[in-house]
């Protein structure tokens, strides 16, 4: 079996400013502190599956700036191979303005620059490199079309497709034909399916229509409530692990990256559920996206504490 992991995405810079408050048109407040920190979903969703074991491949695209070279330094020092951190010559790289108040509340501005280029075209270079691809995992914060070609690639060379519907937009029915594994959280769910979701019975509707809708399978994220999964022959409803929640700004993408690689490992459908969900519970217990996904090992010893079901304890 093929065992390389190919996530096609996003690279952003995050600019988290701490601010007292969400300040009025035309005034200006002072910032308690900044923080910098890479982000952006694809960036994130490869290093989690990198640091959880999985051979992975990033096909992303950055900004003839500052911000551009220190994350192309940042990538390759984290293993991942700089021929497929592409450069756009005039665009900035994509960055995040965010910002958090002492409520935990926050506002998000988001600029693509560079990731908006990333265009179908750039995919020609990978070329026969497909050929060595077992995952393919994409989400939604570059071109659709781009998205499109690289799941119909995927698809032509007999790999896994994992699509991350985020930030939700109306995906036509051959992107989720082309779509093994589609994994919505609850906000993307109802947005794709337009239904209401208020009890466990709405989960399995919206579910079923997922399917309906032309996805193989579907994993729709329920944050410390667990997941639920559906495909034609079976359904798994599975709690969330109970930890000290600190931040879950990237529970999501944690478990992406878990999800990606228990399946590159052949492991079976329930194993790499449960293998995800821990990824994103101990995402949840630190604080940023990329400094909070978990490496291999604290999530082999966290799982070896567990039982999936387990309502007691902390990490
Ligand atoms: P997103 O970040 O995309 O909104 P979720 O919040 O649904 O995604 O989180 C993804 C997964 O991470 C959940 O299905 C769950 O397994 C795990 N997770 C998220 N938040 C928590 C939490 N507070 N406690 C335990 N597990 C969590």
């Amino acid at each position: 079996m093929r065992r390389k992991i190919l996530v096609l995405g996003s690279s952003n810079i995050d600019l988290i400013f701490r601010i007292p408050r969400f300040h009025n048109p035309g005034e200006t407040i002072r910032a308690e502190n900044l923080v910098t920190a890479f982000g952006g979903k694809g960036a994130n969703q490869a290093i989690a599956a990198k640091r959880l074991g999985g051979d992975v491949v990033l096909l992303t695209k950055i900004g003839n700036d500052h911000y551009g070279r220190s994350y192309r330094q940042y990538l390759i020092k984290n293993g991942l191979d700089q021929r497929w951190i592409l450069k756009d010559k005039r665009l900035p790289t994509g960055l995040a303005l965010i910002e958090l108040t002492p409520q935990g509340e926050n506002r998000i501005i988001v600029s693509p620059g560079a990731n908006g280029s990333l265009s179908a075209e750039n995919l020609r270079s990978f070329g026969p490199s497909w050929r060595e691809i077992g995952i393919f995992v994409a989400q939604l914060e570059i071109p659709i079309e781009t998205v499109k070609k690289g799941l119909r690639n995927a698809k032509e060379h007999g790999a896994a497709t994992l699509l991350n519907p985020s930030p939700p937009i109306p995906l036509s029915p051959d992107i989720l034909k082309m779509t093994d594994f589609l994994v919505p959280n609850e906000t993307e769910a109802r947005f794709l399916t337009g239904m209401r979701i208020r009890r466990d019975e709405d989960i399995r509707r919206t579910a079923a229509k997922l399917l309906e809708m032309g996805t193989k399978n579907v994993v729709i994220t329920l944050g410390s409530s667990g997941l639920f999964f559906k495909s034609p022959g079976e359904e798994i409803r599975m709690e969330a692990f109970k930890v000290d929640a600190v931040d879950t700004t990237a529970a999501g993408d944690a478990f992406m990256g878990g999800l990606a690689c228990g399946l590159s490992r052949g492991m079976s459908v329930r194993e790499v559920l449960r293998f995800a969900s821990a990824a994103g519970a101990l995402a949840a217990t630190r604080l940023g996206a990329q400094p909070s996904l978990p490496f291999r090992r604290r999530l082999i010893r966290f799982l070896g504490k567990k039982d999936p079901n387990d309502t007691n304890g902390n990490e």
